[in-house]
């Protein structure tokens, strides 16, 4: 993705449009409803709820946008999308609004989520499915924060066997590295 530039954010519309182009979601159809923020299980500890972000991006508010830590702390559930009126995909919107936050310089709002996030993305890019414990013991390590106390829910669901210790290669891994490669 190309940096930004200091015309880019001058330029009147050109987050919409960013957005429209990263997310494929049409973002001027949203009528300030309200819906998605009702079903957010991240609602509390968010600044602004996902209805907040589509309208300062509506009104081009660039700086407190890629700013937020709200992009950041969406858990990507589609509880939100599931229940909008127009059918926008906020989880996709909260995407584009990472990369184009990560592409203007801005540190991540939330702090360890970027670390999750590119974790995530290697450990797919790799094996072609995500792993749970690998995840979290390279989470707990990079983050050093190895007794926080979501440890004991690990080990929980570890001992219940939810979370196998081993990872497993999915049989399409090939195909998903080639998509990684492409940008896809
Ligand atoms: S539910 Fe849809 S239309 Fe309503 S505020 Fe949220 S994004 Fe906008
Ligand atoms: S996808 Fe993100 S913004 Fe939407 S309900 Fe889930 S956590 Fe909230």
């Amino acid at each position: 993705m190309r940096p930004i530039k200091m015309n880019d954010r001058q330029s009147h519309g050109w987050l919409i449009s960013e957005i429209d182009r990263l997310s494929h979601q049409s973002i001027e159809l949203c009528y300030h409803c309200h819906t998605c923020a009702a079903g957010c299980p991240v609602i509390e500890d968010m600044e602004y709820g996902p209805d907040r972000i589509l309208r300062m991006a509506a009104l081009g508010d660039y700086e407190t946008l890629l700013r937020s830590r709200d992009i950041w702390l969406c858990a990507g559930c589609f509880s939100c999308a599931l229940h909008c009126p127009n059918g926008i995909e906020i989880p996709a919107v909260m995407d584009a609004l990472r990369q184009l936050s990560l592409s203007a310089g801005y540190p991540a709002g939330e702090r360890d989520a970027l670390l999750f996030h590119r974790l995530f993305l290697g450990v797919v890019q790799r094996l072609g499915r995500s792993h749970e414990a690998l995840m979290l013991g390279l989470f707990k390590v990079l983050s050093r924060t190895p007794f926080k106390n979501d440890l004991g829910a690990g080990i929980g669901l570890f001992l219940r066997g939810k979370v196998p210790l081993l990872p497993k290669m999915a049989s399409h891994t090939q195909q998903i590295r080639e998509y990684f490669q492409r940008g896809e």
